[in-house]
């Protein structure tokens, strides 16, 4: 049997998506379908879409920062049951590679993943994508997602599976701020706001958030910030500089631009550390003076906040269910999946903290 779904598809990089009807087969064993309740517009999709990651692999549906009811379940899945409310982790989760073995599940090889047996399919085109989600129903194996508290409304919950982890995790994971550090934020998006929450949450004394587009420091301000800098007024590293007394513990580059990398590593103090977590276009290189390294600096990158997903997204939604969290004030539109090409239009413009659509 076939399920009937629109879909948001990319046939060619900076062209727009097409939203249309594809069928969609029934999960194979170890696989499950689940229907889509809300799904994050995060730049990755639009780095396909615009083609700053160039992709062979066109035919493309987009979409993974997303949250579903389990609809359908295939043979031999355990721990999942139709009805579930679960959160998409990008990378899958086997549980038995190097990786996985040793608690770096963002790392996880994708030798031992599984691609789904059910394809989207309209004619004879074959599709390919991630785990899809925006779609109304996608087909993805069981270690694609996690299963969450059933209180959590589905459009918030999205967040948590990109945005949320990348950035929180990218500071509590990966760069293990201390409580009291200084933290610079470059880039105030849907991921740079969660890495300014996650300082917040980790108790960093000073969070200074840096962009070009100063409409962004509302909720920059919103989930923690204390200072804002625009970048497309001042030089940043100096006022950085200025307002720590050196420089900071920690500098965050979620743009993904050689030049802002160069930035964050100059604005850290001797000692300090950069984390570049911004998608670097695909030819990006950045020059660094070694004199910088020497004096104990440390450049470092960040996939998918060094989550664990079955452990994390539990405790960040316990964290939003108590307030302590903010994912409300960061979804500040949702539109239909027909809508998609607009979503991105809204990124470009810096219109939105996050748009989620909801097919
Ligand atoms: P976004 O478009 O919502 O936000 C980007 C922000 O950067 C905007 O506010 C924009 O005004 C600002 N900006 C652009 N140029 C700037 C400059 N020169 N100086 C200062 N600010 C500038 O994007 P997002 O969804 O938050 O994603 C941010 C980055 O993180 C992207 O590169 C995305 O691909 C990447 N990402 C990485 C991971 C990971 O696993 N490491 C996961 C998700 C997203
Ligand atoms: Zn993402
Ligand atoms: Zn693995």
């Amino acid at each position: 049997m076939t399920t009937s779904t629109l879909a948001a598809v990319i046939y060619e990089q900076g062209q727009p998506a097409v939203v249309e009807t594809l069928e969609l087969g029934d999960p194979g064993p170890g696989e499950v379908m689940v229907k889509i309740g809300g799904t994050g517009v995060c730049h990755s999709d639009h780095n396909v879409y615009s083609g700053y990651r160039k992709t062979e692999d066109l035919p493309t549906i987009l979409g993974h920062e997303g949250a579903g009811i389990v609809e359908k379940v295939g043979a031999g899945v355990h721990g999942l049951d139709e009805g579930d409310k679960v959160v998409f982790a990008i990378r899958p989760m086997c549980g038995k590679c190097k990786y996985c073995s040793t608690g770096r599940w963002n790392l996880c090889s994708p030798i031992t993943s599984h691609t789904p047996t059910a394809e989207f399919r309209k004619n004879e085109t074959k599709y390919f994508g991630g785990v899809a989600t925006f779609t109304e129903h996608t087909v993805v194996w069981e270690n694609n997602v996690v299963k969450v508290d059933s209180e959590i409304p589905l459009d918030k919950a999205a967040l948590v599976g990109c945005a949320v982890i990348t950035g929180v995790g990218a500071v509590v994971n990966r760069a293990k701020v201390e409580t009291g550090s200084t933290v610079a934020v470059w880039g105030c998006g849907g991921v740079g706001l969660n890495v300014i929450q996650g300082a917040y949450l980790a108790g960093a004394s000073r969070i200074i958030a840096v962009d070009i587009n100063a409409d962004k420091f509302q909720y920059a301000t919103q989930v923690g910030a204390t200072d804002t800098v625009d970048a497309s007024q001042t030089d940043a590293v100096e006022a950085i500089r200025g307002l720590t007394g050196g420089g900071v513990d920690y500098a965050f580059e979620v743009i993904g631009q050689p030049a802002t990398l160069r930035q964050a590593l100059e604005a850290t103090c001797e000692g300090g550390t950069a984390v570049l977590v911004g998608a670097a276009p695909d030819d990006g290189e950045v020059m660094i003076p070694m004199r910088h390294l020497f004096l104990d600096r440390a450049l470092i990158g960040c996939s998918a906040g060094t989550g664990r997903p079955r452990y994390d997204f539990q405790w960040l939604i316990e964290l939003y269910k108590q307030g302590r969290l903010k994912l409300d004030d960061l979804v500040t539109r949702t539109r239909p999946l027909t809508e998609v090409n607009e979503a991105f239009r809204d990124m470009e413009a810096g219109a939105v903290a996050r748009t989620v659509l909801v097919p």
